[in-house]
């Protein structure tokens, strides 16, 4: 394998993108600027208690993806999550079989980094052509380098800097509308909710509450819950305080769920700055056959996990054709 393709971000589209490329025999080397792999389906662990507080479930829409969460669950990393949805509107309960990762949600892309070279605690901070290829200049001022080829596999917001001097790539990337989420962790020592497990559209404040510990594979005693604030409140709260967020976001779902007064032993409010996608932008990745430059993610298809999965794929498929 002579071929070095370097991929920033180690979310799904990044991973994708590099299980396929390795797949036709190309090597890669994947810089992530975290401490671990997943991007946006995370896990986060706070003390011995554990959340999702990134991508809540996974439904496959196209083969590829079905098969990937049929095989990983298979090895023990996912598994089928029925809960008790409640919806707005005419109560009716709902219930739908979702697939989450089992002990968690970042069990769901770990294996897809096992066995590749991934460089974690790596920001890249710009891009540089030499005469040998492309070098990767992170924040320390080190380098990594050449690569014949590059996959930009992070936020829009994220990638445009990266991409600055090639119009072709970052002029459709100026389209791109991503908006934060606030996402707050909440652990109650004893149950405290007994009739659905998720809620939706609660309020103009919160879109979402989930009990994590209802997934399959999680610690079940007492509660924990994640829940998401809708764009519109989390845009307008971007500056605040996380404790106030904290404070506020579970006085709106004690309030909802009518919950006689509970102190939580512990509430973890976290902003996701580019975590939703606002407006895609239609096609499945962009590549420039001139300098062997690629971008990739859930915002080149839509907002959903399946998304980040088919952009980085069939980006995945444009660099290793081109260097074929
Ligand atoms: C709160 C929330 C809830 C969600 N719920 C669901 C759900 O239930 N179901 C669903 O299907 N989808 C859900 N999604 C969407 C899903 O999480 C995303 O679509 C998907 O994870 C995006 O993957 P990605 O690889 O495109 O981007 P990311 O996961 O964001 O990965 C990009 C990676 O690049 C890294 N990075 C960024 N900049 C740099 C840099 N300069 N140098 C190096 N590394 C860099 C980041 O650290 C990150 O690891 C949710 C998203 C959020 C925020």
């Amino acid at each position: 394998m002579t071929n070095r393709v370097a991929i920033i971000g180690a979310g799904l589209a990044g991973l994708s993108c590099a299980q396929t490329l390795r797949r036709a025999g190309v090597s890669v080397e994947i810089f992530e600027e975290e401490r671990y792999v997943g991007g946006r389906v995370a896990t986060t662990c706070l003390g011995s208690d554990r959340f999702d507080p990134g991508t809540q479930y996974l439904a496959a829409q196209s083969d590829d993806f079905r098969h990937y969460l049929t095989e990983i669950a298979g090895l023990g990393h996912a598994d089928t999550w029925t809960p008790r949805q409640w919806k707005p509107g005419p109560g009716k309960t709902v219930r739908e079989p979702w697939i989450v990762g089992t002990p968690g949600m970042s069990s769901i892309v770990r294996p897809m980094a096992e066995g590749m070279r991934v460089s974690l605690g790596r920001r890249v901070q710009s891009l540089e052509r030499r005469e040998k290829g492309w070098h990767l200049w992170f924040a320390d001022e080190t380098s990594a380098g050449p690569f014949e080829a590059v996959a930009i596999t992070v936020p829009a917001p994220a990638a445009l800097p990266l991409t600055e001097r090639i119009e072709r790539l970052s002029a459709p990337m100026r389209e791109i509308r991503m908006l934060p989420c606030w996402a707050l962790m909440v652990r109650l020592e004893q149950k405290k909710i007994s009739e659905h497990d998720v809620f939706t559209d609660v309020s103009e404040v919160v879109r979402w509450v989930a009990r994590d510990n209802t997934k399959p594979g999680r610690d079940p005693r007492g509660e924990a819950i994640v829940i998401h604030a809708s764009s519109a409140w989390s845009l307008a709260a971007e500056q605040a305080d996380p404790e106030d967020v904290a404070e506020e976001l579970w006085g709106e779902v004690g309030e909802f769920l009518n919950l006689p007064p509970v102190r939580p032993s512990r509430m973890t409010a976290f902003l996701w700055r580019d975590g939703i996608v606002g407006k895609a932008l239609g096609e499945t990745h962009l590549y420039c056959p001139e300098t062997k430059v690629g971008v990739a993610g859930d915002w080149c298809l839509g907002s959903f996990a399946e998304h980040a999965f088919t952009s980085g794929q069939h980006l995945g498929h444009a660099i290793a054709g081109a260097l074929a």
